[in-house]
């Protein structure tokens, strides 16, 4: 008997229609978790690291995790996984929502597709019958708009479908998966589903997920759900509003956006407005979400309700949650009535609502500085938001200068070339990040940033505060119930931490503190990513209900494997070189691993270095950030060693 998982995976090869249920080895999961761990296990094994993103050699992977659909509060979240045609590394994004508890329940871990379907399809997973189905029809329809076709023509309204737009079957590299109440957005993975032909996912099960000792977990469960009330009702105080509680940033519930409107950038990422935020503006603001979020939702088995339906007068509903509510109102320079607008159009398209955004601005700034011509955009309306829908629909349909923007702004800038690439200025490994730019080098976030195997900061960051508090009384109330520390030297770092002085960025934290700090967040993220666990739960607030002591009772209790926190961070660690070594043979290299030029105003080119250097040794890899041979050994991965060695990597 297999418990918290089911055993099995689904693999579709679309080249030639054939389905198989295939039993997995219990030994990956102790090894690796599941999940994203057991996604990067396969990806190293069954994909050659010279595979282009889009050829049907390339898996697209779509995994519950090892918690996934038990009754773990916050265990919905979907791991995609792929080469990615925007950074070209190993790509992987998470959703929540209910579509990975669904297919647990239908018997399976995991569906990994490979091949390319000749014409656009769509799977539907019903417990053991398993069809590859016609979606001609469905061809150009919205992503939120396929999943309720597929269900109607279904008649399965229960039936949790993961869905592509527009954006998705013409390759737009910003393009997303769609489903419910959540979306894989990052890295292009929707390009990758639009390149099989897979229109659209379908899921519904009625299984059962046994348990290895189920009173045990379930006290555990109860635990963290009163955890969840307790911290609701006692937010963390002196800190900003998005980090007091748990959960995504709750941006559909609150409506102060000082913080964000005046610190986050405007434009093509460079505009500061800095006392933007008024009482007229946020007035008007709270009445435009006001009227249009209809309800606050939830993903599966989750009280937090971070995510809102939209119902913007006129347009279909949708589904939002974070920080896509600013994203294109700030990009466009307007206000937050456009923005709600925009991402309804963009939700259906199918794209990514961080990239996309910076995509268009991008864009429009190059014209404004001659690179692109009037030429470019014929037939583009005057007015600001008419600009944004015109360009918005010319990408996702590939038409005009919208065909070379769909590729994103690292590879738009090269076609374009006439300087361009200096406006492609807010990536990393060649992926738009969040529109930020500060003053002061932060040696825990450098680190973060250069280094982060998913190249998004939301993925990585997390437990330790983002900047020191103002007084000692603040910085002793934060420490005294800090329960989630593995070490209890995490506190005296906070208490020590200043504003100014000695002990202040970029020196302190020090190199090795800075190390330490970025591997606990790193280890927790993850974790979380092979449990399938929502990181707003665990590993991006400050002070969440799951961390590194309770972990290994959820595992031992759930799937029965023998865990305690050394055994789990060996996992970690495991998960964390193989990643590694997958974009390793890939070409990732430590001329790869930097924030964006101008991310902070004070940079310290040789402390940069030097915390590159710390972290590499820390992590046991050479000064190229690449996993040594010795290191690889301890985890048990010489497999991993030998193949380095044997392409004259290592
Ligand atoms: S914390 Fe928020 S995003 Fe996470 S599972 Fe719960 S509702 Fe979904």
């Amino acid at each position: 008997m297999r418990y918290a998982e089911t055993g099995y995976n689904l693999e579709i090869d679309l080249s030639r229609g054939n389905i198989e249920r295939v039993e997995t080895d219990s030994k990956l999961t102790e090894l690796h978790l599941g999940g994203l761990g057991t996604n990067a296990k396969i990806l190293w094994d069954r994909v050659p690291p010279d595979t282009e993103p889009f050829s049907p050699d390339n898996l697209l992977i779509f995994s519950t995790g090892l918690l996934g659909g038990t009754p773990a509060p916050g265990a919905n979240r979907t791991i995609v996984t792929t080469y990615s045609p925007q950074t070209l590394f190993m790509g992987y994004s998470m959703m929540g929502g209910f579509w990975a508890p669904e297919l647990k329940y239908a018997g399976y871990d995991k569906v990994i597709f490979r091949g390319k379907s000749p014409d656009l399809i769509y799977l539907w997973i019903h417990n053991d019958k398993v069809e590859i189905r016609d979606a001609s029809h469905l061809r150009g329809k919205g992503a939120v708009e396929t999943q309720e076709l597929i269900r109607r023509e279904l008649k399965e309204p229960n039936a949790q479908v993961a869905a592509i737009g527009l954006a998705g079957e013409n390759r737009v590299y910003t393009a997303s998966i769609e489903q419910g109440r959540s979306s894989a957005s990052r890295l292009g993975l929707g390009a990758v589903m639009g390149d099989k032909g897979i229109k659209a996912i379908a899921v519904r099960g009625t299984k059962d997920i046994h348990l290895a000792r189920p009173a045990e977990f379930y006290d555990l469960c109860n635990d963290v759900l009163k955890y969840i009330k307790f911290r609701n009702e006692n937010p963390v105080p002196n800190v900003m509003t998005i980090l007091q509680g748990l959960g995504s940033p709750q941006e559909m519930l609150h409506f102060d956006e000082k913080w964000h409107t005046e610190n986050f950038m405007w434009g093509n990422a460079r505009v500061r407005k800095k006392d933007y935020w008024n009482k007229e503006v946020e007035q008007k603001w709270r009445e435009t979400q006001e009227t249009v979020r209809t309800r606050l939702i939830s993903c599966y088995n989750c009280p937090m309700k971070c995510g809102a339906i939209i119902s913007v007068p006129g347009l279909s509903t949708y589904m939002m949650k974070c920080f896509s509510k600013l994203t294109y109102t700030m990009a466009a320079f307007s206000d937050l009535d456009f923005g709600f607008r925009i991402a309804q159009r963009a939700t259906e398209y199918g794209v990514d609502g961080f990239s996309t955004p910076q995509v268009m601005a991008f864009a429009f700034e190059l014209k404004e500085a001659g690179i692109l011509m009037d030429a470019d955009f014929e037939g583009c309306p005057s007015d600001n938001e008419g600009k944004f829908f015109w360009l918005l629909d010319k990408i996702v349909r590939r038409e005009g200068i919208g065909d070379i923007l769909a590729d994103g702004t690292y590879w738009a800038a090269q076609k374009i070339g006439k300087g361009a690439e200096a406006y492609a200025h807010n990536n990393i490994k060649k992926h738009e990040q969040l529109p930020l730019k500060l003053g002061m080098l932060n040696p825990v976030y450098f680190l973060m940033y250069a280094t982060g195997e998913k190249i998004n900061i939301t993925q990585i960051e997390g437990q330790f505060p983002q900047s020191p508090f103002m007084t000692m009384e603040e910085k002793k109330e934060f420490v005294k119930d800090w329960i989630q520390v593995p070490d209890e030297k995490f506190k005296q770092i906070v208490l020590d931490w200043e504003m100014r002085g000695e002990r202040s960025n970029p020196y302190y934290p020090t190199v090795d503190m800075s190390v330490d700090i970025v591997d606990w967040q790193e280890k927790m993220h993850y974790i979380d990513d092979a449990l399938g666990v929502c990181s707003g739960l665990s590993s991006f607030p400050l002070k969440p209900p799951y961390h590194i002591h309770n972990y290994p009772r959820f595992i031992s209790s759930a799937s029965g494997i023998d865990m305690d926190e050394a055994g789990l961070t060996q996992v970690y660690k495991r998960n964390r070189n193989l990643i590694r070594a997958i974009n390793v043979r890939r070409g990732l290299r430590r001329a790869d691993e930097k924030p964006p030029e101008d991310h902070w105003k004070k940079r310290f080119p040789e402390l940069e270095e030097k915390l590159l250097d710390a972290y590499y040794k820390f992590k046991g890899w050479n000064k190229d950030g690449i996993p040594t041979k010795e290191t690889l050994h301890e985890l048990g991965m010489d497999y991993i060693g030998e193949d380095l060695e044997q392409r004259g990597i290592i």
